[in-house]
C-alpha cells in the first residue's frame, strides 16, 4: 500500500502519518513483520510487560464485571442465541473468554504469548497458541461473535486482519473489536493548554491510532455494518482534575483503584443503566479512553 500523509508527531526516530490513504493515523513506515512477531510471542509478556499478568490477575474481579457487561451488549445483537460461537483474537489471560463460558458460549482464543496461553490452559480454556493468520483459520470453524480488545492498534496493515474476521464470521455475525481512543478531545486539550507531550504516542507497541470516527470508517470501508458504539472511563479526566499520572505508574495505579471503584459501584444492576448512558454520552462526544465498536456481518 501506498500509504502518504502529514507527519503529526515523530517520536523516537519513529514518526506517526495522518494516512490519506488508510484513514486513519499509523505509524510510517510500518515496522516488519519478523520484529513483530517476536515482541508478541517471546518478549511482550516477559520483557515489556513484566509485571503484566500479575496486575491483570489483581484487576480479576473487575475485568469480569467490564467483560459480563460487554458480552451482554453483544448479546442484544446476536440472532441466534442457543449455542454461541465465540471467538477472542488475543485472548491474553482469558477473562473474556471465561466470562463468555459463563454466559454459555462456546469459546475459543487465539492468543500468541506463551505465558498468556499457559495462564489461560490453567483455567481450562479452549485457546491456541498462535497468531491469528491465514493458515490458523484453516482448521477453524465459523463464528456467531467475534470479539479483539486491544489488538488492532499493533497491527501493520490492519486491513488484512480485518479481512480474515470477516472471513470467519457467519453471515449476520458480530464483530466486537475495541483499541485505544487516541489523539481524544481530552488528551490534544492537555498537550495544547497544559504543556503534555502525546504520552500515549508509543511506536514501538502502538504502530495504529485510531478514534471513533476513523475505526468508523475502516470496518465500514471492509464490508462490516457498525451497530453501536461504546467506550471506557476517560482516564485523562484525572490529569485535567491534578493527578499527574504520566511518567508516575504509582499514581497511575491508584487512578485507576479509582476508576475501578467508581465503575464498581454501576456496574451493580440497579445502576447499570447509569454507567451505560454515560459512557454513550462520552463516546458521542469522541470521549473515553476506548473506542468499542460492535459491527455486523450483512447477510447478503
Ligand atoms: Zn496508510
Amino acid at each position: 500500500m501506498n500509504c502518504n500523509g502529514e507527519i503529526i508527531v515523530g517520536k523516537n526516530g519513529n514518526e506517526i502519518i495522518e494516512c490519506n490513504i488508510c484513514g486513519f493515523k499509523h505509524v510510517y513506515p510500518y515496522p516488519k513483520n519478523e520484529s513483530i512477531a517476536k515482541l508478541y510471542t517471546e518478549e511482550y509478556y516477559e520483557k515489556a510487560q513484566p509485571e503484566y499478568i500479575k496486575k491483570v490477575e489483581e484487576d480479576k474481579v473487575w475485568w469480569l464485571e467490564v467483560y459480563q457487561e460487554r458480552i451482554k451488549q453483544i448479546s442484544n445483537y446476536v440472532e441466534n442465541k442457543q449455542k454461541v460461537n465465540v471467538l477472542d483474537i488475543g485472548s491474553g489471560t482469558g477473562y473474556f473468554l471465561l466470562a463468555a463460558k459463563e454466559e454459555g458460549w462456546i469459546e475459543t482464543g487465539v492468543e500468541p504469548s506463551i505465558q498468556a496461553y499457559n495462564y489461560s490452559k490453567n483455567q481450562a480454556l479452549n485457546v491456541h497458541n498462535e497468531f491469528f493468520s491465514e493458515e490458523l483459520i484453516q482448521e477453524l470453524p465459523l463464528y456467531d461473535v467475534i470479539h479483539m480488545n486491544h489488538v488492532l492498534e499493533h497491527v501493520p496493515h490492519p486491513q488484512t486482519m480485518l479481512k480474515l474476521i470477516w472471513n470467519q464470521l457467519k453471515p449476520g455475525g458480530i464483530f466486537c473489536v475495541a483499541v485505544p481512543n487516541d489523539f481524544n478531545p481530552f488528551q490534544n486539550m492537555l498537550v495544547k493548554d497544559h504543556n503534555y507531550e502525546p504520552w500515549w504516542v508509543s511506536p514501538l507497541e502502538h504502530v495504529n491510532y485510531f478514534d471513533f470516527k476513523s475505526l468508523t470508517v475502516l470496518l465500514g470501508n471492509n464490508g462490516f455494518e457498525v451497530i453501536d458504539q461504546y467506550t471506557s472511563f476517560p482516564m485523562e479526566l484525572f490529569l485535567l482534575m491534578g493527578d499527574k499520572f504520566v511518567g508516575n505508574s504509582e499514581l497511575g495505579r491508584e487512578c485507576h483503584f479509582k476508576r475501578k471503584t467508581f465503575e464498581m459501584s454501576l456496574l451493580k444492576e440497579n445502576n447499570i443503566e447509569v454507567k451505560q448512558n454515560l459512557y454513550k454520552a462520552f463516546a458521542s462526544s469522541g470521549l473515553g479512553r476506548d473506542v468499542i465498536l460492535f459491527a455486523r456481518k450483512p447477510k447478503v
